[in-house]
C-alpha cells in the first residue's frame, strides 16, 4: 500500500476540504506517518475517515477531529502543551511538530508503553510521557499555553483549568452520555473563562481511577 498517497488524499479530502486552514497543522499531518501509530493489522486503514481501535478498548481519534482540536490550540511554535489521553501517541507527535514542549498523560499502562516506544523511535525529544491520571493534569510543568483532552469527562476537571496559562486554550469533549458529548474550547482571559461550543463529538469516557 502507498501510505504517502493515502496520507495526501486524507489531507485533501478530510482535512482541507472540511475547513482546516492552519498551514502548520496541514504540513504536520502530511508529514506524520499515521500508520505507524496503529496496530499492524490495521495499517491499511490508518488513513480512513474514522477512529480505529488501538487495544484496551481505546481508539486513535479520527484524523479530522485531531486536526480540528489541534487547530483550536492556535500553536505558533513556542508553546508548552499538555495532552490528556496519549492513546496511540499520534496527536502527541502532531503537537510536538507544532509546539515547543509536549507533556502527555495516559492512564492505561499498555498504551503508555507502546506510545512511549514509538515516540522515542521517531526521536521526538520534546515530548514527555507519563503514566497517571489525567484528571490531575501535570502540575509540575504548569502553566500550559494549550491543553487538549482526548477522553470525555462529565465536567471539566478543575486542575486543568488551574493549570491553563493566561490566554491559554483548553480543548475538551464534555458530556455525561458516552454516545455524544460536546467539544468545548475554553480560553482564560484576565483570569476569567470564555467558553465556546464547537461541535458534537463522540470520545471514549475519561476513566476515573480507583481510589
Ligand atoms: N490522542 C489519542 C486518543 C486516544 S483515546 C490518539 O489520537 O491516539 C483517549 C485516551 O485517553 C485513551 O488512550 C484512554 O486510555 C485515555 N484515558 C482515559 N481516561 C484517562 C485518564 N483519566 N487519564 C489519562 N488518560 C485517560
Amino acid at each position: 500500500m502507498d501510505f504517502l498517497k493515502a496520507r495526501r488524499l486524507m489531507v485533501e479530502t478530510q482535512i482541507k476540504d472540511r475547513g482546516i486552514k492552519d498551514k502548520r497543522v496541514i504540513e504536520a499531518m502530511l508529514k506524520i506517518e499515521r500508520h505507524r501509530f496503529v496496530p499492524p493489522d490495521l495499517q491499511q486503514s490508518a488513513y480512513d475517515d474514522n477512529p480505529l481501535p488501538i487495544g484496551d478498548g481505546q481508539t486513535i481519534s479520527q484524523p479530522y477531529i485531531v486536526a480540528l482540536m489541534t487547530e483550536l490550540l492556535e500553536l505558533k511554535g513556542r508553546e508548552k502543551v499538555l495532552e490528556i489521553g496519549t492513546g496511540s501517541g499520534y496527536q502527541s507527535a502532531l503537537l510536538a511538530e507544532l509546539a515547543r514542549d509536549v507533556y502527555t498523560v495516559e492512564i492505561v499502562e499498555n498504551l503508555y508503553r507502546s506510545a512511549d516506544k514509538i515516540l522515542s523511535e521517531l526521536e521526538y525529544k520534546n515530548i514527555k510521557t507519563r503514566l497517571g491520571d489525567g484528571y490531575q493534569g501535570w502540575a509540575e510543568y504548569a502553566p500550559f499555553d494549550g491543553i487538549t483532552v482526548t477522553c470525555a469527562p462529565e465536567n471539566i476537571p478543575q486542575p486543568l483549568i488551574d493549570q491553563l496559562a493566561e490566554n491559554g486554550r483548553l480543548v475538551i469533549p464534555v458530556g455525561r452520555s458516552k454516545d455524544v458529548q460536546e467539544l468545548v474550547l475554553v480560553r482564560k482571559k484576565s483570569g476569567r473563562l470564555e467558553r465556546k461550543s464547537i461541535i458534537p463529538v463522540r470520545f471514549v469516557p475519561m476513566i476515573k481511577p480507583e481510589k
